[in-house]
């Protein structure tokens, strides 16, 4: 939706420019475009304002907002700013956990054999079967990084191809859109899986495990707050996503997302070259043989 609202607005630019030239822009936009533009501007003065916070200061001032029974438009305003200005979404030492949690992933498919059948033969697996793959996928994601949880992958029709999947913290239950464009790409989807159960799955379990988990890492108490305020009903960075056409930028400051990706994308970038190892290694024995 917000797409397209960039769409429209840049093709009236355009239309402006080639042939009605002193026409103002403002009076070809529709009401709710005019507002959309009217938030982003005052959403800049708001980040101007708050760069000189410190991370500790910008998180203080969230907590206090999902504190609230509800937000009016400025602390709305006042939300996103201090998401966007957030200079450490995700800590070093929470990364660095998670390089490890990466290459324990990586490793544990790697020596998966049917992670390779399903790379060789995905274009021609049945939902079904797609779907049993993913959720082998899962489970063995979990066992790498130490996630007790048991989450359900299921396939879904998302009508927007642009939507890969969902995980859902209230019944930690994985939706993989069989409608995406990008369904028929294996490693797409072992991005996807990995994204929202490696990535979004363990921040949920992280989150409603607090107190034993901080008692064993207590360095990571103000990640997982970073968390926790992002998973928050209050605090979820643009939660109404009408309100401004921004919604990617907020969406990619979003330490959830910022922390998902990272595991997502590095999973699916170093497979390939997993298999590289792995077909020089029985090329090798072939030869002693
Ligand atoms: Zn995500």
């Amino acid at each position: 939706m917000a797409n397209e609202v960039k769409q429209k607005m840049a093709n009236n630019k355009q239309e402006e420019a080639s042939s009605q030239v002193g026409v103002d822009l403002n009076q070809k936009l529709t009401e709710r475009e005019k507002m959309i533009l009217k938030n982003e501007q005052e959403l800049v003065v708001k980040k101007d304002e708050y760069m000189s916070l410190t991370d500790k200061e910008r998180i203080s001032r969230l907590d206090t907002l999902s504190k609230k029974e509800s937000l009016n438009h400025d602390q709305k305003i006042e939300r996103d700013a201090l998401w966007l200005t957030m200079e450490k979404p995700v800590s070093k030492e929470w990364e660095s956990m998670r390089d490890k949690h990466i290459d324990s992933i990586v490793d544990k498919s790697a020596s998966s054999l049917s992670f390779w059948i399903a790379e060789g033969d995905w274009g021609d697996m049945s939902d079904i079967q797609r779907e049993n793959f993913l959720q082998k996928t899962s489970d063995r994601n979990n066992q790498a990084i130490g996630n007790p949880k048991k989450m359900e992958v299921d396939l879904y029709s998302n009508p927007n191809p642009k939507n890969n999947g969902a995980y859902n913290n209230k019944t930690d239950k994985i939706s993989i859109n069989k409608n995406s464009e990008e369904f028929n790409s294996f490693y797409s989807n072992i991005n996807t899986i990995t994204h929202e159960g490696a990535g979004h799955g363990y921040q949920d379990y992280v989150i409603e495990d607090k107190s034993v988990y901080l008692k064993n890492k207590p360095e990571m108490k103000d990640q997982v707050k970073k968390f926790e305020l992002s998973y928050d009903d209050q605090t979820w960075p643009n939660k109404e996503d009408q309100y401004l056409s921004e919604t990617k930028t907020i969406y990619l400051a979003d330490p959830s997302e910022v922390d998902a990706f990272y595991v997502g994308d590095s999973v699916q970038n170093k497979m390939p070259g997993k298999k590289q190892v792995i077909l020089f290694e029985i090329k090798d024995e072939e030869i002693i043989k």
